[in-house]
C-alpha cells in the first residue's frame, strides 16, 4: 500500500497511527465484541471515550474549568448561525472580514441582527491581516468575530484584536491544535475537525459558560441552542459518535508527542522550509504579507497558470496531492497540518526544486 504526501485543506491527512489503531479496532473495541460505530451512545465503554476525549482536549488547550466543550453536528459553517442565534443578545455583532469563511460568517450573521463590518482585507484579495489594535468596536456589540486562520489565503492572526473588552468569538477551523492558546481570551471558539483532528462533519465549541443563555434569539431551534447541547454533555440526541472517537486518538497522539508547545515548534519550523525555499526562488512565490502567514495553509503560485497546472499534475504523479489552489485564489496551496511529518514539506520542497530547473 502506497499511501501518498496528502496536501488537502480538508478534509485532510490523519495521523497513520491513530488510523492504524482505528482499524485494528473496527470489529471489537476493548473486550467490548462490537465496533464503536455499532456501540449504544449511552453505554458505558462510550460513555468512557467521550469522557477522555473531552479530558484530553482540555489537558491539550489547558481549557479553564468556567468553559465547556460541546461536540456538534454541523461542521464549522453550522456556527456561522449558531454563534449569532445564541449570543446576539442586543442582536448587534462586529465583524472582521479577513477571507471567504469570515465573510460567509457576517452575511449569516446578518438575517439575525446587525453584523457590522469594522474591518476588512478585500482591498487586497485578502493578502494580509488588518491592523485590530484600534476598531471602531460598537457599544452595543455582543461579540466581536474573527476567522483566525484563512485556509484559502493562507494568512493567520499573530495577535488578537483588540476587542476593547468584547468578547471574542474565533472560527479556529484550520488551525485548531496547531500552537499553543490562551482560551481565556476567547468568550467562544470553534472550529470543524476535518483541518487538523479528525473526519469531516462535527465542530467543537469551546464556550464559556456565561455565554450559554436562555435568552437566546426567539426562533432557534432545540438543537441550534448551546444550552442543550451544554446541559446534556453534548448527547441531547446521538452524537457523531465515531467522529468524536477519532478526535480523541488524535488528542491522546498529540500529548503523546508532546503537547501544544512541541506542536507549535514542530510546525513552525516545518512552515518555514517551504516559506523559506519559496522566498528565494526564481520561480515560485507567495503573495502574503510576511508577518501574517499562515503556518498550516501555504498558498504559492509560479506566476503562469499553466505552468501551475502543470506543476499540479506532475506533483499529484509523483505522489504530492491536492496541492492545487482554492479556485477563488488559483495556483497552488500545501496544507500542512498536524499530522504532514517534517519529511513531506522536505520532499514537496526537493521535488518543487527540481521543477523550477526544469522550467
Ligand atoms: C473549512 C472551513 C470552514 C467550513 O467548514 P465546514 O465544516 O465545511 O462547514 C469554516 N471555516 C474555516 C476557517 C474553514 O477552514
Amino acid at each position: 500500500m502506497n499511501r501518498v504526501y496528502n496536501f488537502s485543506a480538508g478534509p485532510a491527512v490523519l495521523p497513520e497511527r491513530i488510523l492504524q489503531e482505528a482499524a485494528s479496532e473496527m470489529l471489537n473495541y476493548g473486550s467490548t465484541g462490537m465496533g464503536v460505530m455499532e456501540m449504544s451512545h449511552r453505554s458505558k465503554p462510550y460513555q468512557a471515550i467521550i469522557d477522555s476525549t473531552e479530558a484530553d482536549l482540555r489537558k491539550l488547550m489547558g481549557i479553564p474549568d468556567n468553559y465547556k466543550v460541546l461536540f456538534l453536528q454541523g461542521g464549522a459553517s453550522m456556527q456561522f448561525a449558531m454563534v449569532p442565534m445564541n449570543l446576539m443578545k442586543n442582536k448587534v455583532a462586529d465583524y472582521i472580514v479577513t477571507g471567504k469563511f469570515a465573510s460567509s460568517a457576517q452575511k449569516e450573521a446578518a438575517k439575525y441582527g446587525t453584523a457590522n463590518i469594522i474591518a476588512s482585507s478585500a482591498d487586497q484579495n485578502f493578502t494580509y491581516i488588518p491592523d485590530c489594535s484600534d476598531l471602531p468596536i460598537s457599544a452595543d456589540a455582543d461579540y466581536v468575530y474573527i476567522c483566525e486562520n484563512n485556509t484559502i489565503y493562507g494568512t493567520k492572526f499573530k495577535e488578537l484584536p483588540n476587542t476593547k473588552g468584547k468578547d471574542l468569538v474565533a472560527d479556529v477551523s484550520s488551525c485548531f491544535l496547531s500552537e499553543p492558546v490562551d482560551v481565556t481570551k476567547y468568550g467562544l471558539i470553534y472550529g470543524g475537525v476535518q483541518k487538523n483532528i479528525g473526519p469531516a462533519g462535527m465542530a467543537i465549541v469551546i464556550i464559556r459558560e456565561d455565554l450559554i443563555r436562555e435568552d437566546v434569539l426567539p426562533f432557534t431551534p432545540t438543537m441550534l441552542q448551546y444550552r442543550t447541547h451544554a446541559e446534556n454533555g453534548s448527547m441531547y440526541n446521538t452524537p457523531p459518535t465515531y467522529n468524536i472517537y477519532m478526535c480523541g486518538k488524535t488528542f491522546k497522539w498529540l500529548l503523546e508527542r508532546g503537547g501544544l508547545e512541541y506542536t507549535g515548534e514542530y510546525n513552525r519550523k516545518k512552515a518555514a522550509i517551504l516559506y523559506d525555499f519559496v522566498d528565494n526562488s526564481r520561480l515560485f512565490s507567495n503573495h502574503v504579507c510576511p508577518k501574517d502567514r499562515s503556518i498550516m495553509n501555504v498558498p504559492f503560485v509560479t506566476g503562469d497558470s499553466e505552468l501551475d497546472a502543470l506543476f499540479v499534475k506532475q506533483a499529484t504523479e509523483a505522489g504530492f496531492v491536492n496541492l492545487k489552489g482554492h479556485r477563488s485564489v488559483g495556483g497552488m496551496r500545501a496544507s500542512i497540518y498536524n499530522a504532514m511529518p517534517m519529511e513531506g514539506v522536505q520532499k514537496l520542497v526537493d521535488f518543487m526544486h527540481a521543477f523550477e530547473k526544469e522550467h
